[in-house]
């Protein structure tokens, strides 16, 4: 009876469960708020003392069927839904960190990631040290100082495809003392489970392969639950000591495991607002239904386009964790043997102009600033998100001038190739 349902069940079973006579169907409760009885019925939620719903910023029962279906798959104590990714990012940070406090993250993660770490959050006194993912435990331990207070990465980065090495980042996050925060939006959890590699916050832009039909933007934040706050009391007092705004209330004391979900929820939610309509968190719950059928899909045409990619002589480069010469090859067996994701990214020989030329010969294969949705796409960073950078510049941040990025789509495989092979005769 207890026995821990299977990944595919959970996609189309987990978080709402109707009783009696209630809809089969997870239903859009597209109401700001909820009624009560007694005045003290009402006071006693806003002091947490009982457990319900008054205002869709704080919590609403669509959302929380999704996100507890999103725990599920994750094997967390709990989630939440936010609007975007970046607000799930922006509250799993802002959660245990204020002004003064310290993060080291890895450098290689989403641009718009990078942007929220180096420019916002250090305009709010928050600094952050990116290291590289690469190099040995010993050299990303040089990083962290006494206000240190998380570190962070993401499972595969986007755009660099970079795989991290968690039992890695999970073992120096431990001797230093501070959470794990991954970012698991690429892998999803079908393929990669960060909490059972020893993550201990595992965020994501539901956005992509979660909604995987590009129509809904959210993000999720799931408490793995194991990380001991109280060990280190003074480094995290929020989640420690007292919250004025809850009368004296102590999270850790309360809530036990789901300490930092719940301090998000009611102080962060409360406050900044980021929620997710129910809309969007019933749009998302009916793309997590096929992500089990979805993700493999999308890994399976990768790995086949990927392979034609590399057998064609117009091509430079083509960087993938399923191709054998891949560095990544051996650590994608091993942490994620089902496959990773449909993103990737290649050089055409001739550098930029022919890759801008390219693309523009494709024909259902779309130009478009997204990844990770059921319809093959591309972006070429050079002239799109990274347009204002010199080829010099571009190298740097470590988008080569020539970088395509290609999310393969779910459709047959054939055509994708077929498409390709079209666009690069015209070049
Ligand atoms: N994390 C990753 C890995 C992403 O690729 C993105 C967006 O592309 C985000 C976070 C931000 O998510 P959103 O666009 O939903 O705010």
């Amino acid at each position: 009876m207890n026995k821990k349902q299977n990944l595919e069940t959970i996609c189309v079973q987990a978080g709402w469960q109707p009783k009696k006579g209630e809809p089969r169907v997870l239903p859009i409760y597209q109401s700001t708020t909820f009624k009560y009885e007694t005045s003290e019925q009402m006071a006693d939620l806003f002091d947490l003392k009982a457990s319900g719903y008054f205002y869709t910023r704080l919590q609403n029962p669509t959302n929380d069927a999704v996100a507890a279906k999103i725990a599920a798959l994750e094997g967390g104590v709990g989630a939440m839904l936010t609007s975007s990714g970046q607000a799930a990012t922006f509250y799993a940070i802002f959660n245990i960190c204020s002004a003064g406090d310290h993060v080291v993250s890895a450098s290689a993660i989403y641009g718009g990631t990078f942007n929220l770490f180096a420019v916002t959050l250090k305009k709010l006194g928050i600094e952050f040290t990116f290291v590289d993912q690469e190099a040995s435990a010993e050299e990303i331990r040089k990083a962290f100082r006494p206000n240190t207070k998380a570190l962070f990465a993401e499972s595969i980065s986007n755009p660099a495809m970079n795989l991290l090495d968690i039992e890695k980042f999970s073992s120096i996050a431990k001797s230093e003392g501070v959470p794990l925060i991954v970012d698991n939006t690429f892998p999803t959890p079908i393929n990669f489970r960060p909490l059972e590699w020893g993550a201990d916050i595992v965020i994501h832009s539901t956005t992509k392969y979660m909604d995987g039909h590009a129509i809904s933007l959210g993000g999720a934040i799931v408490d793995g639950g194991k990380f001991d706050w109280d060990k280190y009391a003074d480094k995290y007092p929020g989640l420690t000591q007292p919250d004025d705004s809850y009368h004296g209330l102590t999270y850790t004391k309360t809530f036990g495991k789901t300490a930092f979900l719940t301090k998000a929820v009611v102080q962060l939610m409360r406050d900044l607002g980021s929620a997710q309509s129910p809309q969007n968190a019933f749009l998302l719950n009916v793309g997590l239904e096929t992500l089990h059928l979805r993700v493999p899909r999308h890994c399976e045409n990768a790995q086949r386009v990927a392979e034609y990619l590399e057998s064609r002589p117009e091509i430079a480069w083509v960087n993938y964790p399923g191709l054998k010469g891949n560095k990544y090859y051996e650590l994608a067996q091993k942490q994620m043997p089902n496959g990773t994701c449909g993103v990737m990214t290649f050089g055409l020989k001739g550098g930029r102009d022919v890759s801008v030329k390219f693309m523009d010969n494709l024909n259902f294969i779309s130009i478009v600033t997204h990844v990770a949705d059921a319809r093959t796409c591309v972006l070429h960073p050079a002239s799109h998100t990274h347009r204002q950078l010199s080829d010099e510049q571009l190298v740097a941040a470590g988008v080569a001038p020539d970088l395509i990025r290609l999310s393969v789509g779910i459709e047959n495989v054939n055509d994708i190739i077929a498409d390709i092979e079209q666009a690069l005769a015209k070049i």
